[in-house]
């Protein structure tokens, strides 16, 4: 053991001593800022604690007015102690006075005192405080001694966190660690949720600090990095096809961040400085975390929330843990907090439980927002610094319409939030009663309100929201979030099951649509496109790929032995493409029956209308297939050339606009002029401004999330169809006045008190 560090680990030793005793919190901080002024042989030793206004309160002070207790404060980023706690950076300084960020704080009596060593009091990489200590002659602090009082830092901060100052604050004051905070990020998924903070992660709380044995805590570092090296060379070895990409680019980054000597040396200089292992990863952690919160660059950034995730993990290893079973102890009213998730992860909290998701990452495609959708979860993203701000247990407001959440939130802003969810709740209970209604216009036209989905989560969902049937089954949704190519009797299973769980009603099974951006990370054959969006994608991926369509084909005749299956094609642009995928059809038909194998009672091929091609052959369309459905989503991205997940031109285009609704009215038209059924599955049919509009320009069957179809339904009993009809017929070519067309329904509606 160094001599240099004897000095702090006997003032570890007697800040242990010191947590342990009965003591209220004041005194026991005057003891500890006493202790450390004697330890390090200063006059002054002085706690500034970072209140909720963003003001340093003197908390403690050996050496300087014990009147300017709880009276002396600086501004965050005033004064060395207040640019300490801006920059999370400590300052070492012979001469303070001349500094120029030096501030004089006249009640404090500090003017005689020279040089000045103030670290900030962090965890997990959050300023809480700044500790100090200062002397008369000019002297400046050894490194060693920097690094002592860090670590005396870290036992403080510990304090702070756990509560004990609190009781310390003025009434009206609050401490940092307790204060609001909202984030702006993106909505991945509607809803609002009110409920406590879960951490998918948790951080794992250090309890054991102070070490008896430095080297027998150096050892049990060096066992655990070691086991942990061996671990992640083990997954980068297994070449599982789930570690490519960019799990495999995390793993390099981790196993280099374990093999880094500098990161190893500090962790053994804190163990050396009396703290135990675990407490050293903590520690060094923290003081990383702080350094790299000022960088901007988003590459470093993530390298860091990788550094964290290794630090976790080198904790659980310390610590003998497994993955923490969060499930067993999850409150009823769980928001879960993550950086990112597998959406595997996700099922593995019970939906009963679960009042929201926040990520820092993750994208509106990423698969367990996908997954979170389909289970109608409120989700917010790109969260950056939610996990490191939360604590468990923490109250939590997810505002999946606006994309923002607050953290801790004042009583006034949690009780309109809590008033919002009871109005939504309500309007879920008139909603719940419509389902018995028939599903008819206010004069009695019939139309079918079905619903999308894609996963098994989405089945409950059939009875619940009162839908007509599944208008369009999203295959490639199972492909999405598994980590190879599901296997032929996985993707039977899926069908049957909802085929069973549909009870009759009619589902629509798309063929699997990726390319665009539907990425399988663990496609060999996919190609780097300038334009995904108009590339490789759909059919025109499956025929090239005939054997995933042959596989994806067999399956779905086999679950629909004995019953009805309707099937179709995303993104056709040529007619020439449904004649070859009835061929692939036709052939495992033949190749069934050939086999004795149960067959569908019948067969009905469609056609998704979202390539504006096929506008141009309305008739042929309708008379090559069995039924047609708008994926409006798509058309309406080629109609307007505007890419669907631009968020810079999501508000352009309007896709009420009287251009869009006239394309809309054609294809309605040719489907009675060919008596061929036509059905509308994109966005557009889950709002019911837009759904009144496509009922009144000829849809009789629209599909839509199953959130929508309430709303939808609701819209749709009061609406007098001929009214709307007669609208259109003055509106549709030649709108009124030259007005919008959105804001001339929307009047419509008014005028009639139709609800949307
Ligand atoms: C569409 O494009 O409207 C559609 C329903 O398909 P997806 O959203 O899956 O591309
Ligand atoms: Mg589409």
């Amino acid at each position: 053991m160094r001599d240099q560090a004897s000095g702090p680990r006997v003032l570890l030793k007697r800040l242990r001593e010191l947590m342990q005793e009965p003591l209220e919190p004041q005194e026991r901080l005057d003891r500890i800022v006493r202790d450390i002024a004697s330890n390090m042989v200063a006059e002054v030793c002085s706690l500034y604690v970072l209140r909720a206004d963003s003001v340093l309160e003197l908390y403690a002070t050996e050496g300087l007015n014990p009147n300017a207790v709880h009276l002396a404060q600086l501004r965050l980023g005033q004064g060395l102690v207040g640019t300490i706690a801006a920059s999370a950076r400590p300052l070492n300084l012979s001469n303070a006075q001349e500094h120029p960020a030096f501030a004089y704080l006249p009640e404090t009596g500090e003017e005689i005192y020279n040089s000045f060593l103030g670290v900030p009091v962090l965890r997990a990489g959050r300023t809480l405080g700044v500790l100090v200590v200062q002397n008369k002659t000019m002297r400046h602090y050894r490194d060693d001694e920097v690094e002592a009082l860090e670590t005396t830092a870290m036992v403080i901060a510990e304090m702070i966190a756990t509560g004990d100052l609190a009781r310390l604050t003025r009434p009206g004051l609050e401490l940092d660690l307790r204060r609001p905070v909202s984030f702006t990020g993106l909505s991945f998924n509607e809803g609002v949720g009110l409920g406590h903070v879960v951490l998918h992660e948790p951080r794992i709380v250090v309890t054991n600090l102070f070490n008896e044995d430095s080297e027998e805590e150096v050892r049990r570092l060096e066992i655990s990095l070691s086991s942990l090296r061996l671990s992640i060379d083990d997954m980068l070895e297994r070449r599982d096809v789930a570690f490519e990409g960019e799990h495999r680019q995390v793993l390099e980054a981790y196993r280099m961040f374990a093999n880094d000597r500098g990161w190893v040396r500090r962790l053994e200089e804190a163990i050396r400085n009396g703290l135990t292992a675990e407490a050293a990863v903590e520690k060094v952690q923290s003081d990383m975390r702080a350094r790299m919160l000022h960088m901007t660059d988003p590459y470093l950034r993530e390298r860091m929330s990788d550094f964290d995730d290794l630090a976790n993990r080198l904790l659980r290893q310390l610590m003998g843990r497994g993955p923490e079973d969060v499930a067993a102890s999850l409150p009823k009213d769980a928001i879960i907090v993550a950086r990112s998730m597998g959406a595997a992860e996700l099922l593995d909290y019970p939906r009963d439980k679960m009042r929201g998701l926040v990520l820092e990452d993750g994208a509106a495609t990423s698969h367990v927002v996908i997954v979170a959708r389909a289970m109608g979860i409120p989700v917010a993203g790109q969260m950056k610094g939610a996990v490191s701000m939360a604590e468990n247990g923490d109250a939590i407001i997810v505002d999946g319409e606006e994309g923002v959440i607050h953290l801790r939130p004042q009583p006034d802003l949690e009780a309109a939030y809590a008033e919002k969810v009871r109005f939504r709740a309500r309007r879920q209970e008139v909603y719940r009663e419509l389902r018995k209604k028939p599903s008819t216009t206010r004069d009695g036209v019939q139309v079918d309100l079905l619903m999308n989905a894609g996963l098994a989560v989405d089945l409950p969902q059939l009875a619940e929201a009162g839908a007509a049937g599944i208008g369009l089954f999203r295959t490639e949704l199972q492909f999405m979030v598994a980590s190879t190519f599901p296997r032929a009797e996985a993707q039977e299973k899926l069908y049957r099951d909802v085929l069973e769980a549909a009870r009759g009603k009619p589902v629509t099974f798309r063929t699997i649509d990726i390319g665009g951006d539907k990425v399988l990370p663990y496609f060999k054959g996919a190609i780097q496109e300038e334009n995904p969006a108009l590339g490789w994608r759909a059919i025109r991926l499956t025929l090239d790929r005939p054997g995933l369509l042959r596989t994806q084909i067999r399956a779905l005749l086999k679950a629909s032995g004995g019953r009805e299956l309707k099937l179709m094609l995303p993104m056709v642009t040529e007619l020439g493409e449904i004649a070859q995928a009835r061929e692939i059809i036709d052939r495992e038909v033949r190749h069934l029956s050939r086999f004795a194998h149960h067959l569908p009672t019948s067969l009905k091929l469609g056609a998704m209308l979202e390539v504006p091609s096929l506008l141009f052959q309305l008739d042929e369309l309708m008379k090559a297939v069995d039924f047609v459905s708008v994926g409006s989503n798509d058309l309406f991205q080629f109609v307007m050339a505007v890419d669907r997940g631009n968020t810079q031109l999501a508000n352009r285009f309007d896709t009420l606009s009287a251009p869009f609704l006239r394309v809309l009215k054609q294809i309605a038209d040719a489907g009675v002029r060919n008596h061929t059924p036509v059905t509308l599955c994109g966005e557009l049919a889950g709002k019911p401004i837009s759904a009144m509009a496509l009922i009144g320009l000829g849809f009789r069957s629209i599909s839509m999330s199953p959130a929508s179809i309430g709303p939808v339904k609701a819209m749709l009993t009061e609406l007098p169809l001929d009214e709307l009809k007669a609208f259109f017929d003055d509106n549709l070519m030649a709108p009124a006045q030259g007005l919008p067309m959105r804001a001339l329904l929307q009047a419509f509606a008014d005028d009639r008190s139709i609800p949307l």
